[in-house]
């Protein structure tokens, strides 16, 4: 390796938003450099994608491989979301959306479905270097120079026309420029693992994602992501203050505790078995200044990340790089582009939409509506839309005028 090398476009981390970028760079002919830090497979959180993403990875040719391997990969189809709040049951059937476009998608084990996006990106053209960790960042006239370390810590430069932090919670350019800003979200902590879940019961429906509201405290949830080889997903969100009472037990335990509280995660999740070690993770929601500067932009979760509980992480993290592409193509052509109009304004919209629906969950407004019983067929498939990922679809009324429409409606199933 010499010690100093030129890329087209340098990209910080292989997960979704940087291995999708990167196959969408190399297609449009641009020599493309990926720098990840661990090594793949690795363990991530954020199982349950969303139908939107189809469109997404169908950008890069990548939807006949996700079917084809799905079955082996344990990856499990998914049609909707269902939830429940202390006894009462209901559903969302994303196949009865209001948006155009896919309807159904999987519940992805992470570290195989990270790991088939980024080969996908290596066989179209895309170095990637595993166990390389991009450690500082220097503007300069033409493009930006990085300073990485290798697994033996061995530093080198390298330099990009165009570099895009992909780095996720890493959130390697927000650190390094000082773009960090402070979420409006809470402190919020989250205790997950994977489990058998050896649920018998003949009606549990693996084809969907199971929320469930905590029966005392509205703002705390549980998500089981069922997999199709018989293992879940599953965890429990609150504000960190809801743990503290916890703070010297195992994740395991904490996890197992917060399980037992619900009775139909008792009975559904009986038989469980504990086959990965419980993690925890604290203070996820984050945000910056700003998405984009002279010589990078931010994707995915190195830009805002919100909260998981309606799974839009990898949706966003997918749009950010579909959004980009084209544009980087652009501006390596020497074309002018105008990034905040044409990345960080759209993308910011369906974020902000999201957001809406997330501030409504745990000030209860959004629960309600879900959990009204006489729904609205159409209404209903406007919503369902939403949680399938179209939240940049401004011919839905809900996506539109998304604060106005569902204080509106949680005003009507209140009363
Ligand atoms: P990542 O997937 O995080 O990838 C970033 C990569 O960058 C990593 O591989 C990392 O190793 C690498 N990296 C970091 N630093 C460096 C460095 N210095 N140099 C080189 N490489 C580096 N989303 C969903 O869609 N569905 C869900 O069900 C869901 N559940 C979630 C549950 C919880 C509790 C949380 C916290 C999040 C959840 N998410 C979910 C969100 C989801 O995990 C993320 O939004 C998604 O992984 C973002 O993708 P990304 O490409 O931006 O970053």
């Amino acid at each position: 390796m010499s010690n100093f090398e030129q890329y087209d476009v340098v990209v910080i981390g292989a997960g979704p938003s940087g291995a999708l970028a990167s196959s969408l760079l190399v297609q449009k002919g641009w020599r493309v450099l990926v720098l990840e830090q661990q090594r793949f497979p690795r363990f991530s959180i954020g199982e349950s994608l969303l139908p939107q993403c189809m469109a997404y990875l169908a950008e890069a040719n990548l939807v006949e491989a996700l079917h084809q391997d799905a079955a082996t990969l344990g990856f499990q189809f998914k049609n909707g979301a269902a939830f429940h709040r202390a006894g009462y049951d209901t559903a969302i059937d994303f196949t009865k959306k209001f948006s155009a476009g896919p309807g159904t998608t999987y519940q992805v084990k992470r570290a195989q479905f990270d790991k088939l996006l980024a080969d996908n990106a290596q066989r179209q053209g895309a170095e990637i270097r595993y166990q390389h960790s991009v450690k500082s960042y220097t503007d300069e006239d033409d493009g930006a120079t990085l300073l990485v370390e290798d697994a033996q810590q061995h530093a080198y430069t390298v330099k990009g026309r165009f570099v895009l932090d992909a780095s996720g919670f890493g959130r390697v350019l927000p650190k390094l420029l000082d773009l960090e800003s402070p979420s409006n979200f809470p402190l919020r902590s989250a205790y997950f693992s994977h489990f058998r879940d050896n649920i018998t019961d003949a009606s549990f429906d693996r084809d969907k994602i199971l929320i469930t509201v905590h029966p005392e405290h509205q703002d705390v949830w549980y998500w089981l992501i069922p997999f199709s080889d018989g293992t879940a997903s599953i965890g429990v969100v609150a504000q960190a203050a809801r743990f503290s009472a916890h703070k010297d037990a195992e994740p395991s335990e904490i996890l197992n505790c917060f399980l037992e509280q619900d009775a139909n995660l008792k009975r559904l999740l009986a038989q469980r078995e504990l086959i990965g070690p419980a993690r925890s993770i604290s203070g996820y929601s984050a945000n910056v200044s700003t998405l984009y500067g002279p010589h990078f932009a931010l994707l995915g979760n190195a830009g805002e990340f919100l909260d998981p509980v309606f799974s839009s992480g990898v949706t966003i993290a997918l749009k950010s790089a579909s959004l980009i592409a084209p544009l980087v193509d652009e501006y390596l052509r020497n074309e002018p582009v105008d990034f905040q109009q044409r990345y960080a304004q759209p993308l910011q919209a369906g974020v902000d939409c999201f957001r809406t629906f997330v501030s409504g969950w745990y000030d209860g407004r959004f629960q309600d509506v879900i959990f009204y019983p006489q729904q609205n067929e159409q209404v209903t498939a406007m919503i369902s839309a939403i949680l399938a990922g179209y939240a940049w679809d401004t011919d839905n009324p809900y996506v539109a005028q998304s604060e106005r429409r569902l204080a509106v409606l949680a005003q009507l199933c209140r009363s």
